[in-house]
């Protein structure tokens, strides 16, 4: 039935366009996908190396940290020793050789270790671990000597780095206390920088990995790579560092104090009076993935294009083929002489009106229009100009018939029909009076060509189909005919449906 294929026409039509946007939306929520899982995964990557480096800085800082607090609580054993034996009052009575061999143990004398020394409470040299002796010194200007000579609780003292015997070194120094709690003097000794080379110097480090030890009121003992600039200088005083970013046995992620290099920071800290921080540029933590990082987006994004670009090309191809099936519908609903639908979309639309004036319970009206001698007249001036008159009363007929739902058709030959659903019969034979008195003035001879219409107006009620329409139209356009033509003719329609 032609109703069912217009019908399966346009639903293809529309498929088309819906399949052309569910591809689209399709293809972009895949590329979404893909890439929050690619995201994802880069971001894991990412995070997994950050830990890995965390892991291995800490354990670097924890390798250093125990070597220095071994070395510092090994030598603090011995300034121990020194102070508490002095106060022995036996010892003033041996001799200066057998008073060194009772004061001054060899761990004290080990690689790096500078010489234990003893000075008064004024100050002055009184025992050199290296001499029996020594060159006269004063040293009561010294750190060392004022913080233990005011504050009898300070234990182990660790100096700033300093010249220390033509060296760079750390003094480390205790209190001796008398029995009575009164000041007797300092013990001190010093732990030179070459040990610090020499425990860094055993490390493989990248360039820009950084090891600093610190004191605990963050004073810069020492730093790898060796920088005479930073090794003193107090971190306290820089104002472009908050310390609470490094807490104890933390890691930090960021630009430090000393330089402008964003590093990874880890910082491990046990007893001892110094802390180790070690730092690894985030640069080279995260070359590896970044490299990864630009292979996979590289690659993602020319799948994404891919994918993104076939589906645009499907899409358009898609989109295409649908506005060439509405082309088809439409070439195949429309006469091509006169531009006004054919017989098969006619037979459609008055099926569709048919139909919905029976829901609705309204009139559908049906002009039969049909030149007259037009054989004569194809006769006289041929058949082209036949064809020129017959897209003439098609311009009439379309002229006349403007609401949205009106129907004009072209019948056959030279029989056009005009659908008019809504109308009743008066109103129907008004249209068809107005096409007639068209095609009759636009005729440059009157008598050359006009038309003639049958007019037919119902109410479909049980048992008609709309057959009954043409006819009754038919047969008025007949009357027409008969009663001398260019006129219209109601036809007279059964009781039941007929319309005034
Ligand atoms: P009547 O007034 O009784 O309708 O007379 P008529 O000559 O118009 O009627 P008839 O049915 O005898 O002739 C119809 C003519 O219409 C025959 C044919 O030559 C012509 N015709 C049909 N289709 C076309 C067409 O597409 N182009 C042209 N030029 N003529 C056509
Ligand atoms: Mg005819
Ligand atoms: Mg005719």
């Amino acid at each position: 039935m032609p109703f069912g294929r217009r019908k399966d026409a346009a639903g293809t039509s529309r498929r088309w366009r819906l399949s052309a946007k569910l591809l689209i939306a399709s293809s972009v929520a895949t590329v979404i996908g893909f890439s929050a899982i690619c995201a994802c995964v880069m971001l894991d990557m990412r995070r997994g190396e950050e830990e890995l480096a965390r892991q291995t800085l800490e354990n670097l800082a924890s390798g250093i940290d125990t070597d220095i607090s071994r070395n510092i609580e090994l030598y603090d054993l011995s300034l121990r020793a020194v102070a508490s034996n002095l106060v022995m009052p036996e010892i003033k009575d041996v001799s200066k050789e057998l008073r060194h061999l009772i004061l001054f143990d060899h761990a004290a004398t080990a690689k790096h270790f500078g010489a234990i020394q003893v000075f008064d409470a004024k100050g002055k040299l009184t025992i050199d671990a290296s001499s029996l002796d020594p060159v006269p010194e004063d040293r009561s200007d010294e750190e060392y000597f004022r913080v233990h000579r005011e504050d009898p609780d300070i234990g182990l003292f660790i100096s700033k780095p300093m010249l220390h015997r033509s060296a760079y070194a750390i003094v480390l120094s205790q209190r001796i206390t008398g029995p009575d709690g009164s000041f007797l003097g300092v013990v001190a000794g010093s732990i030179r920088f070459s040990y610090f080379h020499d425990l860094f110097g055993r490390l493989s480090l990248n360039p820009g990995d950084i090891i600093t030890v610190l004191r605990r009121d963050r004073t810069i003992i020492m730093r790898t790579p060796f920088d005479l600039d930073v090794i003193g200088k107090n971190l306290a005083e820089r104002s472009n560092w908050n310390p609470a970013n490094l807490q104890s046995n933390g890691s930090y992620s960021g630009v430090g104090p000393v330089d402008g290099i964003a590093r990874l920071y880890v910082r491990r800290s046990s007893t001892s009076p110094l802390y180790t921080v070690v730092g690894k540029p985030l640069d080279g933590i995260f070359s590896l993935w970044r490299t990864e990082a630009i292979r996979i987006g590289a690659i993602m994004t020319a799948l994404i294009l891919f994918v993104l670009g076939t589906a645009l090309f499907l899409a358009r191809e898609i989109g295409r083929r649908a506005k060439a099936e509405d082309k088809l519908e439409e070439l195949a609903t429309t006469d091509a002489l006169t531009g006004l639908k054919n017989r098969r979309k006619f037979d459609s639309e008055i099926d569709a009106e048919w139909r919905r004036a029976v829901r609705n319970d309204m009139p559908v009206a049906l002009l039969m229009i049909d030149a007259d001698h037009f054989k004569s007249y194809n006769d006289t001036y041929g058949h082209q100009a036949g064809d020129q008159v017959l897209v003439g009363i098609a311009i009439c007929i379309s002229d006349s018939v403007r609401r949205a739902g009106d129907c004009p058709a072209r019948f056959g030959g030279e029989e056009f029909a005009v659908l008019l659903p809504g109308l009743s019969a008066i109103e129907a034979v008004g249209v068809a009076e107005a096409i007639r008195r068209k095609v009759e003035c636009w005729s440059e001879d009157p008598t050359a060509t006009t038309v003639s219409i049958g007019a037919a107006s119902m109410t479909p009620a049980a048992g008609m189909h709309w057959s009954d329409l043409i006819e009754a139209a038919d047969k008025a356009l007949y009357a027409a005919k008969a009663n001398g033509r260019n006129q219209t003719v109601l036809a007279s329609v059964p009781k039941l449906s007929l319309v005034a």
